[in-house]
């Protein structure tokens, strides 16, 4: 039996094909939070899969796949089927990570992130402040970074430390439907630079 109508072929936001089941759970329990970082899973939260309920993600965009005929639906075996084996199949391959790989994966998805909002027009730049950090967008516009934890979160220097000693890496990122290669550079101490290649 062919799950393929089980599983969406694309994102209908960013023509993505990377389609992934979303889990319920929350980000602290371990496990959850290392699939969520490899792009394995999305998360749902806490709550109960109901009818309706959305279960496929986009990897790229994080947009959740709203079509009726993904939504969940128990009396849909072929649904059922093709997501209980998309969970299953993330948590069989799932890899452990250290702290440090970990710091280094969340830095790439916060430059992966910014680099969907602010590289459509070609580069924009990254500057550590005293307490977070600027983004500023090639028409000279600043944007302050602010986060909603209480706890401060050291997101520059995770960014700083996917960059490692190079100094840069390349990385792929979807604009506007399209699969770019966008190149991040520490162009300074407390300066990352990313540029459309
Ligand atoms: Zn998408």
């Amino acid at each position: 039996m062919t799950t393929k109508e089980g599983r969406p072929h694309k994102c209908k936001y960013c023509d993505s094909t990377r389609i992934i089941p979303g889990v319920n759970g929350s980000p602290s329990e371990d496990e959850l939070y290392t699939l969520k970082l490899q792009d394995k899973i999305a998360l749902l939260g806490c709550f109960e899969l109901v009818k309706g309920s959305a279960i496929w993600s986009c990897a790229d965009c994080g947009e959740w796949v709203q079509d009726e005929a993904y939504l969940y639906d128990e009396s849909n075996s072929e649904l059922v089927q093709a997501y209980e084996d998309a969970v299953k199949n993330a948590f069989d391959n799932l890899e452990v990570l250290n702290e440090a790989e970990m710091r280094k994966l969340n830095g790439f998805r916060f430059l992966r992130s910014y680099s969907r909002e602010y590289l459509n027009d070609g580069f924009f730049e990254l500057e550590k402040t005293a307490k977070s950090f600027l983004i500023k967008t090639s028409d000279g516009a600043k944007h302050e970074f602010v986060s909603n934890s209480l706890i401060p979160i050291d997101y520059f220097g995770m960014m700083d430390d996917y960059l490692g000693e190079e100094g840069t890496k390349e990385f792929e990122v979807r604009i506007n439907k399209e699969a770019c290669v966008a190149v991040a550079t520490r162009v300074a101490p407390g300066k990352i630079q990313v540029k459309r290649k």
